[in-house]
């Protein structure tokens, strides 16, 4: 697949995903709702079991009012830092991308990695993992290493199970994270 084809697929993915989680934080209406998280759905291989993080009804408590306009104006577009292309014996061409949190405060390094492979629908998201709370991606706590992730800095989240993800073909650097764990990988391959 075409590096920018893989690319522009991504840059679909991540304005849908900060239009539906907008959605879910202001949008009080169900049917738009609902609507704005099947145009992000169509972006996951559902049936490899990830979770998207929308569910498909929400509480519209007195919580929910109070903290609409805060969380709207908190959430917004994932960056795109890095997607790196494998070989895999599995699956054939994989994608590996590398994007930050939902939130404003959250942009600066990675939060989440997504796997993307060849369905019968098209390219899907089949895997994702996210950052590792204990270690914060660095893969050690002070000079051990970190037991949660085995030292990956990843864990993983929802969707297949990859053991090797393959041949590093290709990286495609789009934009350097300034947090200087997220950097040291980026620069790294
Ligand atoms: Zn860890």
């Amino acid at each position: 697949m075409d590096k920018n084809e893989v690319i522009e697929v991504l840059r679909q993915f991540t304005r849908r995903d900060h239009e539906a989680r907008l959605a879910l934080y202001t949008e009080p209406d169900p049917e738009t709702y609902q609507r704005k998280v099947a145009e992000v759905e169509q972006h996951y291989a559902l049936e490899e079991g990830v979770y998207t993080g929308f569910s498909h009804r929400r509480q519209l408590s007195e919580q929910w009012h109070r903290t609409r306009d805060k969380m709207g104006k908190r959430v917004t577009q994932r960056v795109l830092f890095q997607v790196k292309k494998y070989e895999s014996p599995e699956f054939g061409e994989l994608f590996l991308a590398y994007l930050s949190g939902e939130f404003k405060h959250d942009q600066d390094g990675y939060a989440q990695r997504l796997v993307l492979t060849q369905t019968k629908a098209g390219l899907r998201i089949s895997s994702v993992d996210g950052l590792c709370l204990s270690c914060t991606g660095r893969g050690k706590i002070g000079e051990e290493q970190c037991s949660a992730c085995g030292g990956r800095g990843w864990e993983h989240g929802s969707g297949r199970k990859l053991g090797t993800l393959g041949q590093l073909v290709e990286t495609y650097k789009l934009q350097a994270p300034t947090d200087p764990t997220s950097l040291a990988e980026y620069e790294s391959e």
